[in-house]
């Protein structure tokens, strides 16, 4: 019987625990245990139901484009549960000297596919304008090295792409800067674009020509996500796997590679397991790994991690009718805020609300999220208020309002990331029966995650 140790209860520790549980229900002799330090299973996934709202703690939803977590979904006999985002109301605004500006039509991330919008909106100085019709021009350039998403963009649009779009964008996503993030890591499209056309806008034209002519078929929905929430996905992952395998309240404490295994401690006792896998974030994989492979554990050390915080506030139908249509907001670091982006909930997943209710989620990270982590709730929730004051001329108190604070869970992919990832994989060859799955590697998002603990499981088993 293989004993396999899959420490880390997140998304992807779930992922790779339901893998093997098909496998020892189609008659692999194997056996699992999963460590989670924290009561509760799901990681940053976590769903509350609050007057009448569903509010998300941490993801609201994940991109449709990978299949992953629907495919995952899917197989947990969720299909009839999966909801798309309300796509007809698409629309994000980018706050410019102090106001909502609408991002144009056909931005595809920061490259301008339709002419008309981009060249009225006045999201753009004339100069920044100027630049997208010169990038038209860019020539290829096989690039030798990695840089930073900004050093990429700017190149391209210019100073003022990386601070109205490029950065805000990212900031949404990974809580991180522009100025600090791996194109080829993070945009490794748009990189491979340069290679071949140059030019970002002329590669887009060119892809967009050799797409099928769209058909009266519905396109589908750019975000997915779950009718009772993200949590669904949790529970229903917890509830197919043997409750017996499941221990919560357990931290993993060391981990030391012994002769055709591993021995995993937590709390007093120490347990022998063929394979382990670290389904974690990179740096408590490194803490895990620092006697049993001091050079692995400095690599996942560098993968640098930043903190963040969400805030839910929900009113009442007065303040619903007063906010404008569309999915939310972003905010430039240059326009001051603490806030880095606000959605509108009950418009990108109507279903979140009643109709008597808007709720909103607010998204604080990186340093900013750092300078306020020690305050109290109350504190947090009146600077937020503050700021959607000032952005939304939102004056009344929220029916309710909740702060959710998550240390060190978002991945950063400095310049140079997948160069790392190449010398941890080296290393991790190194060590027989050694898994690592989470968001430190190839992926950030829910698909990606879900992803790593698949692959984790193939790796320990063997079997596809
Ligand atoms: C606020 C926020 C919003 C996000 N929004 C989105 C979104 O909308 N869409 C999207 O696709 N992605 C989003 N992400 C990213 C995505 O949710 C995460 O990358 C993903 O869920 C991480 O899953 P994980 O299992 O790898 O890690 P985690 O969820 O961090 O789980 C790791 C688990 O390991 C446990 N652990 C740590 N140390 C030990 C130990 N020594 N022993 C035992 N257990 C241990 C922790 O308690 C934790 O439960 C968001 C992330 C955050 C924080």
């Amino acid at each position: 019987m293989t004993r396999i140790a899959i420490i880390g209860g997140g998304i992807s520790g779930l992922a790779a625990a339901f893998a093997l549980e098909e496998r020892r229900r189609s008659g692999t002799e194997l056996d699992y245990v999963l460590y989670e330090s924290l009561p509760r299973l799901g990681g940053v996934l976590r769903t509350e139901h609050i007057d009448g709202c569903l509010v998300e703690a941490g993801p609201d939803s994940f991109i449709t484009e990978k299949p992953w977590a629907t495919d995952l979904c899917r197989a947990l006999g969720l299909g009839d549960q999966l909801i798309g985002s309300n796509d007809g109301d698409r629309k994000t605004y980018i706050l410019t000297n102090g106001r909502l500006v609408v991002m144009p039509d056909g931005l595809m991330f920061m490259v301008p596919t339709k002419i008309l919008p981009t060249g009225l909106s006045p999201l753009f100085s004339w100069k920044t304008k100027l630049r997208m019709t010169q990038e038209l021009f860019h020539p290829p350039r096989a690039a030798d090295h990695d840089e930073s998403v900004a050093a990429f963009v700017e190149r391209h649009y210019g100073p003022e792409m990386v601070d109205r779009l490029a950065d805000p964008l990212l900031s949404g996503i990974y809580g991180g800067e522009a100025a600090s993030l791996s194109v080829r890591a993070i945009l490794p499209r748009f990189a491979e674009m340069e290679r071949t056309h140059g030019s970002l806008g002329r590669a887009m034209l060119a892809a967009r020509k050799k797409l099928p002519r769209p058909t009266n078929k519905t396109a589908a929905p750019l975000f997915t996500s779950l009718k009772n929430g993200m949590q669904q996905l949790v529970e229903t992952l917890v509830a197919r796997l043997n409750p017996n395998s499941l221990l919560t309240n357990a931290p993993v404490e060391a981990i030391q590679p012994r002769t055709g295994g591993w021995s995993v401690s937590a709390g007093l006792k120490s347990e022998h397991f063929n394979a382990v896998i670290l389904a974690l974030p990179a740096l408590a994989s490194a803490k895990l790994l620092s006697t049993g492979s001091p050079e692995l554990s400095a690599e996942l050390a560098a993968i640098r991690y930043s903190s963040s915080i969400t805030v839910g506030l929900g009113y009442d139908r007065a303040v619903r009718q007063s906010l404008p249509a569309g999915f939310g907001f972003l905010v430039p670091r240059s326009e001051g805020k603490r806030l880095l982006a606000a959605t509108f909930v009950h418009n990108k997943f109507p279903h979140r609300a009643p109709e008597d209710r808007a709720l909103l989620r607010c998204f604080v990270a990186g340093s900013n999220a750092e300078n306020i982590w020690q305050l109290s709730d109350d504190a947090i929730i009146a600077i937020v208020r503050n700021e959607l004051q000032q952005i939304l001329g939102l004056r009344v108190a929220p029916l309710f309002a909740r702060v959710y604070k998550w240390k060190s869970a978002m991945a950063q992919y400095g310049v140079g990331h997948l160069d790392r990832l190449d010398r941890i994989e080296r290393l991790r060859q190194q060590l027989p029966g050694l898994a690592l799955a989470g968001n430190g590697y190839r992926g950030i998002g829910v698909p990606d995650c879900v992803r790593s603990g698949q692959e984790a499981a193939k790796q320990v088993t063997g079997i596809p």
